[in-house]
């Protein structure tokens, strides 16, 4: 325990599949915490754990607990309001992407996405602790996938960008959701961002309000969330096709 001492939980949202019933996107949501905003994020998530009734028994997820608009806004307003936490969005549009690119292959994909991921909170951890901070990473575990080709994979690429401060890493970790409170923020800060870019429902529509509530915490956000708080891909200004956008005049 330490004040340059970073933990970082990331969770995924939509599915790497490219048949007919996938996901429209696939992205990821990283939350780091220090130790102060660590237990101000357990706090919030087990408040929202009470409010939505969830059993002791098991986690509480996006899928099964914030159902309705109630629910998800009470979501939003609890964890936007703990401060001292960072937030940064990694997400694939797959229309937006070539046949035979990585979108046809789940491994690659989901490796590459966790890369962006892993470079984006590694240079906001950097930014928010400086050069000596400690950083803990842990993903949320995948079913039916092997996730040390993942860390193998992440390990060589940062290893050879010298732009990608992989020194402040001290053990990459999958973690089951049940380990630790802060996976559950990151699957329902992953909800936030999936109901923003994720056309869904009768009429198709994406609801922006709980990003929008959360907007700023994540990384950036007082000047630009892109591309270091919120990457689209394939292209970083992806993103600005939402109405919703807030960053009015943006050239990123
Ligand atoms: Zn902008």
């Amino acid at each position: 325990m330490a004040i340059s001492d970073v933990y970082t939980y990331i969770d995924e949202t939509g599915d790497r599949g490219s048949g007919p019933t996938s996901s429209p996107v696939f992205g990821m949501a990283a939350v780091l915490v220090d130790d102060g905003s660590a237990a101000a994020l357990r706090l919030a998530v087990n408040q929202l754990r009470h409010d939505f009734g969830v059993p002791g028994t098991r986690v509480m997820s996006w899928k099964t607990d914030a159902k309705n608009h109630d629910r998800r806004k009470r979501a939003a307003e609890v964890l936007g309001d703990v401060p001292g936490l960072r937030i940064c969005y990694v997400y694939a549009i797959k229309s937006e992407l070539h046949l035979g690119s990585y979108r046809g292959h789940p491994e690659r994909f989901y490796n590459y996405v966790a890369y962006k991921t892993y470079e984006s909170t590694l240079w906001a951890a950097r930014n928010w602790k400086g050069g000596r901070a400690r950083v803990w990473t842990r993903f949320g575990h995948v079913r039916r996938h092997d996730h040390r080709t993942t860390a193998g994979y992440i390990t060589t690429e940062a290893a050879g960008d010298g732009r990608v401060p992989d020194h402040l890493e001290q053990g990459m970790r999958w973690v089951s959701a049940d380990r630790y409170l802060e996976s559950q923020a990151a699957d329902l800060y992953g909800g936030f961002l999936k109901a923003a870019v994720w056309p869904s429902g009768q009429f198709g529509y994406t609801e922006p309000a709980y990003l929008l509530r959360v907007w700023h915490q994540i990384r950036n956000s007082g000047d630009c969330v892109i591309p270091l708080g919120l990457m689209s891909m394939p292209d970083s200004s992806l993103v600005r096709r939402n109405a919703w956008f807030p960053c009015a005049g943006c050239t990123r």
